[in-house]
Parts: structure tokens; C-alpha cells; sequence
């Protein structure tokens, strides 16, 4: 049998966690991901931040000729 070394799997995606240190500490538990990616969109996903400034609403229906 082979011996596998790693035991954690991607929070994300579910891949196999290689690489230690992308981790996520949460509240409950941390989250370990397999790659920096998953890890900042996990926590774009999970994490509510207020820096939600790209709304592009025009709404000028002012055509009066
Ligand atoms: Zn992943």
C-alpha cells in the first residue's frame, strides 16, 4: 500500500492539501485549501466584507428633448 502523507483535503475544491500553510482560521475550525487561489476565493465567498463598491448603476433616463 502506499503511504500517503498528506490527510487534509482542499476546503474548496476537495483536492489533496500538498502544500502546507494556505489555511484559513475560521471560527469554528480552520480551513486548509490546496493553493493561494482557493484560499482568497473561500474567503471571498465566506467572508463579508463591506468593500462592495462596484456597482455600476446608472440610472439616467432623462432624455428629454
Ligand atoms: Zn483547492
Amino acid at each position: 500500500m502506499v503511504t500517503v502523507k498528506y490527510n487534509k483535503n482542499c476546503d474548496l475544491c476537495g483536492l489533496p492539501v500538498e502544500i502546507d500553510g494556505f489555511s484559513l482560521e475560521a471560527s469554528q475550525d480552520t480551513k486548509s485549501f490546496c493553493c493561494a487561489g482557493c484560499l482568497s476565493i473561500y474567503q471571498l465567498i465566506y467572508t463579508n466584507n463591506p468593500l462592495t463598491e462596484n456597482k455600476d448603476q446608472t440610472n439616467n433616463n432623462n432624455e428629454d428633448i
